[in-house]
């Protein structure tokens, strides 16, 4: 077909050695959870297309707010300008976020928000006087692709080609059930030896690691440890964020809130990229000097479009919709009664739930990689059978538009039983 042609002369896919993967399928359409190919096959979204899209696509609510934007507005500088969508988005966003947060920075997707959170908490240290260079981050995170974001990352085949060209990261274990005090101490032992700037974490719940969760109390104490010993804390809401964990975000469980906050994949509703770091007012005002040299000079040039900020104030609007926080409610409802059928299946190690996320470890005898044979089975058998799921290695899991019918979800269940039997 002469779009498949075309897209192996022409492009290089993410994440993907071209000579041994399967060729793209080529997305015609798409309307609330389902997706068609150029051949007219249906696909149910599983995963929100890579978490993104929480209210179906071609969302016509977001469609026609970022036409009315376009018409009026498309995009201005935002160095030395503002406009009203900046502005309002920031009013609604503030509401929602943790009462400490109270700057937002805009950038334009998951590892710029990130690269802009770690700049931040090393220049503030600079900008005191003090020499503080190592970051803490979670063994097994993602953050990001782009240099800073990668360093923090713990995912090996992300960044085994540029080991010794990162800034100084020191890994803890994630504090899952039966780990929480391993993790606290290797926390108060890399403060004590080493001259830490911040601590960045997945709140709750780590995506790319395969969905691996963990309790509020754990992550409150972590941040209670850094903020006794003056390191700064970083919440990558890139994927928790806007509803996924059943709050607005995962920080909403937690009693200590972090110093930043950063944002993106849902905050546009799926359809714009965008990104926005936040802050408290101790961290800006460590940037607020007559001194040039005490500013942040990190910019881009798509900053603040008021395109993407029209599209996020209508996403946000619909994520505070009676209907779609009764959606949160009810595809938890729905996973939870699943996870509780499919926990004694004698391929499942562990299932997994949280808010909307629902994630199974299969049995298989070995440790299975990111890309295993056994992962790659996985993924060709949801495929034709019209789900679009990702197994990460051994792990299934699902994080479904928020629109998504019982009916669609039950046929989700039924093909991962399906596939428990099946594939091995
Ligand atoms: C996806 C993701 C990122 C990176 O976002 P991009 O938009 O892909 O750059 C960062 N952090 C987390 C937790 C993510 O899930």
């Amino acid at each position: 077909m002469e779009i498949l042609k075309l897209d192996q002369e022409n492009i290089w896919h993410p994440y993907t050695q071209h000579k041994t993967a399967m060729p793209p399928i080529a997305i015609a359409r798409g309307e609330g959870a389902l997706l068609w190919d150029t051949d007219g096959k249906e696909y149910i979204d599983a995963i929100a297309s890579w978490w993104v899209n929480p209210f179906g696509h071609s969302n016509k609510v977001l469609a026609d707010a970022i036409y009315a934007q376009l018409t009026s507005l498309e995009h201005v500088l935002f160095g030395g300008f503002t406009h009203k969508p900046a502005v309002e988005l920031s009013e609604m966003l503030l509401k929602i976020l943790p009462e400490n947060q109270k700057k937002l920075f805009f950038s334009d997707n998951g590892s710029t928000a990130v690269e802009v959170a770690i700049k931040v908490s090393l220049q503030y240290f600079f900008n005191k006087g003090e020499k503080r260079t190592t970051i803490i981050a979670f063994e097994d995170a993602f953050h990001g692709d782009t240099f800073a974001a990668m360093a923090a990352s713990g995912i090996s085949f992300y960044t085994l080609a540029f080991q010794g060209m990162f800034i100084d990261v020191v890994r803890i274990p994630v504090p899952i059930k039966g780990q929480e005090q391993a993790s606290y101490d290797a926390l108060e032992k890399v403060i004590s030896g080493h001259n830490c700037a911040g601590f960045i974490f997945e709140p709750l719940v780590l995506g790319a690691a395969g969905m691996v969760m963990y309790e509020p109390e754990a992550l409150d104490n972590l941040i209670q440890i850094c903020r006794r010993n003056n390191v700064l804390t970083i919440a990558d809401e890139v994927m928790t964020g806007f509803g996924k964990t059943g709050r607005n975000f995962a920080v909403d469980y937690l009693t200590t809130q972090p110093d930043m906050i950063c944002v993106s994949k849902a905050l546009t509703g799926g359809t714009i990229p965008m990104a926005i770091t936040t802050f408290t007012n101790e961290i800006f005002d460590a940037f607020y000097s007559e001194d040039i040299n005490k500013a942040l000079f990190h910019g881009h040039t798509f900053t603040a479009n008021p395109t993407g900020c029209a599209a996020s104030i209508a996403s946000i609007k619909l994520l505070q919709t009676e209907q779609m926080q009764a959606n949160l409610v009810r595809i938890n409802q729905q996973h939870l009664k699943f996870a509780d059928k499919i926990k004694n299946h004698n391929r499942v190690e562990v299932v997994r739930v949280r808010g909307v996320i629902l994630a199974i470890e299969i049995k298989t005898g070995a440790t299975e990689s990111y890309y295993s044979d056994f992962r790659n089975r996985l993924y060709a058998f949801f495929i034709e059978n019209g789900i679009i799921l990702r197994p990460v290695g051994n792990i299934v899991y699902i994080l479904p538009p928020y629109i998504i019918s019982d009916d669609q979800l039950a046929k989700i269940y039924e093909m991962i039983v399906l596939a428990l039997e099946k594939i091995k």
